[in-house]
Parts: C-alpha cells; sequence; structure tokens
C-alpha cells in the first residue's frame, strides 16, 4: 500500500516512504523538504524567471518541445514510475502521456498568438489621443499543489500553460505519489537542459502550506476540504488562487439513448484509472423505458473489465488499485453503507485479498439517502438510479454541493441541449463522458463546491497565470493634457460645455439647461 508513512531518521530528514499500492512493494523513499526547502527552491525559480520571460513564446516553446521528445523518449520509464506509485494499469497510465503531449503541442503552438499585445480601441474624446494596449505579464512564481491520482497528467495541465505564459513554477506533488513528477523536472533540468524555472519539492500538507506563502499565485488541485484552506490563505496574504475541486458528475440517459454507446462509456467513465478521476462518473440517472436494458448491457460490460498490475506493458490489465488505503476504506464505506439502506450490488463490491484492488462496481436500487450518491465516492463503482421522467434526473442531477461535469445522453440534439441548460455543473458532455476536459480550448470551471476559476480555455487558460498591464501611450505630441493644471475659467467652462454636447442624451442638457420634470 502506498502510505505516507514518515519516519524521522536519527540525524537526516523525515522520510516519506512510497510504496505500490497493488503489492505493498517499496518503491522509494523521499525527503519531506518542508518549508526550508520551499524557501530554498523559490529563491532560486524567482532568479531564473526574469530570463525565461524575456526568451518570449517562441523561445520558451523551443523548451518545451524538447521536453516533449524526452517524455517520448522515456515514455515506458514514466509509465511504469506511475504504475509503480499509483498501482495504475499500464493503459489508463499511458492516457496520461497522450495527455502531456497535447498539453505541450497546443499551449507550445498557440501561447504566441495569445500572449501578444493586444490592441484595444480608445474611448471618449480623451482617447482620441492615445493608444491603447494591454500586454500579459507573468505572475513571476507560481506554487502548483497537485492531487495523487494523475501524478503526470495533473502536474502538465496546468504546468505547461503557466510555465509557457513565463513564469516559474514551483511544484509539490501529492506526498502520496511523488516520484513521476520529481523525474519528469529531472527530464526538463539535466536532459533538456532547459532554464531553472521549474521545480518539484516532495513533502506532507505542511510543505504545501509553506508553497503557499512563497508565491505570487497558487493553482491548487484537490480536495474541496483543502482548497478551502488554500483558498482562506491566499485570501489572507491577498494572491490570486484557482481551485480545481471535487466533483460527484451525474450521467443523465434519456429514453431515446443509443445504449451501445451510452453503456460502454458508462463502464469506462466510471472505472477509467480506479474511478479516481475527479470527472469521473460517480452517478447515473436513467429514464424507466430504457433502465432494465441499460442495466443489463452495462453490469455485462462491467464483469468483462480485467483487474490487477501489467507491469510489462503487455495492457492485459484495463483497471488497476487503488491509489491508497484511505480511498479504498472510503469506497469500501459508500459501498456498505448503500447495501445497508437497501441497495443490490450487480458485480464487484469488494475489496480484494491483496493489493489496494477493489472490485469495479455497479450497484441498483440506490437513492439520494445514500453517501454514493451524495458525496464525492472517487472509486470504481456507478451507482444507477431509474427517474420517471427527465424533470426527474435534472432535479437528482442539481440535487449536489458539487458542480463539476456531466453527460446526457439522447440521440436528438435539441432534447439533449435542453437538459444539458438546466444542468448546474461546469461542462456537459452530449453523448460522451469527461472529453470536455481533454478539449483544451474550452474552459473546465467547477461550479458551487467544485472550485473556483477556471484551467484550459484556449487563450484564458494561459492568460490566468498573468496579470493584465494596461499601456496607453500618445498618438500625438502633446505640451499639455486639456484636464491639467493650471485651471483657468474660460478654458475649464469650454471644457464643461464639451462634456455636456458629448455626453447628454438629449438636446436640452447638451445646451446647458435643465428639462422641466
Ligand atoms: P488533497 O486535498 O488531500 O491534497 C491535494 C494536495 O494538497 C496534495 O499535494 C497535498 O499534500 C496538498 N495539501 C494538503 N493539505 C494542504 C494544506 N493545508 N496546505 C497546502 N497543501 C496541502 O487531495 P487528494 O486526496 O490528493 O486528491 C483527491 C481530490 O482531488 C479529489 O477530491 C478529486 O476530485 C480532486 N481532484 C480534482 C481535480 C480537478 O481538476 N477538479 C483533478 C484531480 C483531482
Amino acid at each position: 500500500m502506498t502510505t505516507q508513512v514518515q519516519e524521522q531518521t536519527a540525524k537526516g530528514p523525515v522520510l516519506i516512504e512510497v510504496r505500490c499500492p497493488a503489492d505493498g512493494r517499496l518503491v522509494a523513499s523521499v525527503p519531506d523538504e518542508g518549508p526550508e526547502g520551499v524557501a530554498v527552491a523559490a529563491k532560486r525559480l524567482r532568479e531564473a524567471q526574469p530570463a525565461w520571460e524575456d526568451l518570449g513564446p517562441d523561445g520558451r516553446a523551443k523548451y518545451m518541445f524538447r521536453f516533449l521528445d524526452w517524455i517520448l523518449d522515456n515514455e515506458k520509464h514514466l509509465v511504469g514510475l506511475m504504475q509503480e506509485e499509483t498501482g495504475k494499469s499500464w493503459g489508463d497510465a499511458g492516457l496520461e502521456v497522450a495527455m502531456a503531449v497535447d498539453l505541450i503541442n497546443y499551449y507550445g503552438k498557440h501561447a504566441k498568438k495569445f500572449l501578444a499585445d493586444r490592441k484595444v480601441k480608445s474611448w471618449g474624446a480623451v482617447g482620441m489621443t492615445k493608444n491603447l494596449r494591454v500586454f500579459a505579464r507573468p505572475y513571476q512564481l507560481v506554487g502548483m499543489l497537485t492531487p495523487w491520482n494523475g501524478p503526470l497528467g495533473g502536474p502538465m495541465l496546468d504546468g505547461v500553460p503557466a510555465l509557457m505564459a513565463g513564469c516559474a513554477v514551483l511544484f509539490k506533488p501529492s506526498e502520496f505519489t511523488p516520484l513521476t513528477w520529481a523525474e519528469a523536472t529531472r527530464g526538463w533540468l539535466e536532459e533538456v537542459n532547459a532554464p531553472p524555472v521549474l521545480a518539484s519539492i516532495t513533502g506532507g500538507p505542511e510543505t504545501g502550506a509553506a508553497v503557499v506563502e512563497a508565491v505570487d499565485m497558487v493553482a491548487f488541485t484537490g480536495s474541496t476540504r483543502t482548497g478551502r484552506k488554500i483558498a482562506a490563505r491566499a485570501g489572507d496574504r491577498l494572491i490570486p488562487c484557482s481551485l480545481e475541486l471535487g466533483g460527484k458528475d451525474a450521467m443523465i440517459v434519456l429514453s431515446d439513448a443509443d445504449l451501445e454507446r451510452a453503456t460502454s462509456a458508462a463502464a469506462w467513465g466510471a472505472m477509467w484509472n480506479s474511478g479516481q478521476i475527479c470527472i469521473s462518473v460517480e452517478r447515473c440517472y436513467v429514464e424507466e423505458p430504457v433502465y432494465d436494458v441499460f442495466v443489463e448491457k452495462v453490469t455485462q460490460k462491467v464483469k468483462e473489465l480485467r483487474q490487477g498490475m501489467d507491469p510489462d506493458g503487455s495492457y492485459q490489465t484495463d483497471i488497476g488499485s487503488m491509489e491508497n488505503a484511505n480511498q479504498l476504506a472510503i469506497v469500501e464505506s459508500h459501498v456498505a453503507d448503500a447495501v445497508r439502506k437497501g441497495a443490490k450490488v450487480l458485480t464487484g463490491g469488494k475489496r480484494a485479498v491483496t493489493g489496494l484492488f477493489f472490485e469495479p462496481t455497479v450497484l441498483v436500487d440506490v437513492d439520494h439517502s445514500m453517501q454514493c450518491m451524495r458525496d464525492e465516492t472517487f472509486g470504481p463503482t456507478l451507482p444507477i438510479m431509474k427517474v420517471a421522467n427527465e424533470k426527474e434526473a435534472i432535479q437528482l442531477a442539481n440535487d449536489s454541493p458539487y458542480g463539476l461535469s456531466s453527460s446526457v445522453w439522447s440521440k436528438d440534439r435539441k432534447h439533449a441541449d435542453r437538459v444539458a441548460r438546466q444542468i448546474e455543473a461546469g461542462a456537459v458532455n452530449i453523448n460522451n463522458v469527461m472529453i470536455s476536459t481533454f478539449q483544451l480550448p474550452l474552459p473546465m470551471s467547477g461550479w458551487k463546491t467544485s472550485g473556483v476559476g477556471t484551467r484550459s480555455g484556449g487563450a484564458t487558460g494561459i492568460l490566468k497565470y498573468c496579470r493584465q498591464q494596461s499601456v496607453v501611450s500618445e498618438k500625438i505630441h502633446l505640451k499639455s493634457e486639456p484636464h491639467w493644471y493650471p485651471y483657468r475659467q474660460k478654458s475649464s467652462e469650454l471644457q464643461a460645455r464639451m462634456v455636456r454636447l458629448l455626453g447628454a442624451h438629449d438636446w436640452q442638457r447638451r445646451l446647458g439647461r435643465t428639462p422641466k420634470r
């Protein structure tokens, strides 16, 4: 099991053990670098950032594309490392490499356009003699705190746009999975020979808290519980923070859905990465006429999933283990709570004898009194609820403190759109699951307690790491401006008349009169 077993060695720092969750093997021990480590890294990053910003988007993209080459050249190594520290199947881990490549290509190719000085049309009489522009200037140092479910894809989602914006980035990956990102950072520094504007600190929550103290902006991905603490501290320091938090994504299957596609999507969307994805299908509402067929088909597909480790890259398994014992216990307790309240387990429902595996599970006869329908399970479970009609499905989907993503299934696009517009979530995938997150031109924004701010979204994805600097320059050189000192009666009265002439909405006021009421 991956544990956070921390030991104070006689002389050295506190060590964090990283164990493979599938078999309990010790993979590595890393130091908890603590606030001192954070301070040293932050200082170095700040020193390196100005030259990085000066390189401009094209200069930075050159290093990014070399990083992409390094990732591809080391694909097996990185996937293997991810598998060791997470217990993922090879296929699940491999998709993180695909994400990394896509992110680098997208921001590497678009950064110049997204970051270009923006010319703005001037306004009003004063503006007639002005040129207006907006420069995008990066925050010098951005702190990124990431969870354990995607050790490569997670940091890349926010790290690539921030680096391309010209920031230096200080990462603190989860204490459960510090190895993959430490290796990627080593690759950046030692193999790509890129400037030292990327650092990865190892440690637990206290080290994470020190990152928040040391940076100019925080991009946090993790639980809603921790997100609140980060937001409070960032508020206190008056630095911006973006929060990408938990979800309880609903899948709504209408009676005119393609059930073959919908059931394949439900099986993948609920089980990918053992359900440890913020945007996984966490609950499913199916209209009564197609409920029985849907349940039968999806249960069969979930039963066919192969679970285990495939460290040789043979793709012999679909689904791996849970990443840590805490999360396994949460999944187990949600299933037990549902069964106690009357739910039926159609397949799965229990943990394996060895390793942190939890069987892919389908639950029916569930309702909103159960934890599996209300709280984030973050595990390989698919609870399915029968609904009388679309109205009930929408009402239940919205009956949640979360609002991250969702999906609607119907062959009628207008019908699906009508439902989508009533769902309280930052994304709706019509006849698909999770895909909106991986379409980088779209914003990913958690509504309600699922987050604050957005990631991705075309230019927005990179501009969130920049401060907008408004620049005004003179079109023609005047010795003075009409509104500067000294005030003189004639010229000031003329100005006041001009204000009326140009600003009033009726002739009476334009000519200096007050209309009778
Ligand atoms: P977590 O909140 O426990 O930890 C996230 C990170 O914050 C870790 O690096 C952790 O060490 C650090 N941290 C913990 N306490 C801290 C503190 N007080 N100050 C500073 N840093 C602190 O989350 P987790 O259990 O690692 O991840 C699972 C959660 O992440 C789930 O809720 C999941 O939905 C969410 N998640 C969200 C997204 C998204 O994009 N919305 C993506 C992936 C995961």
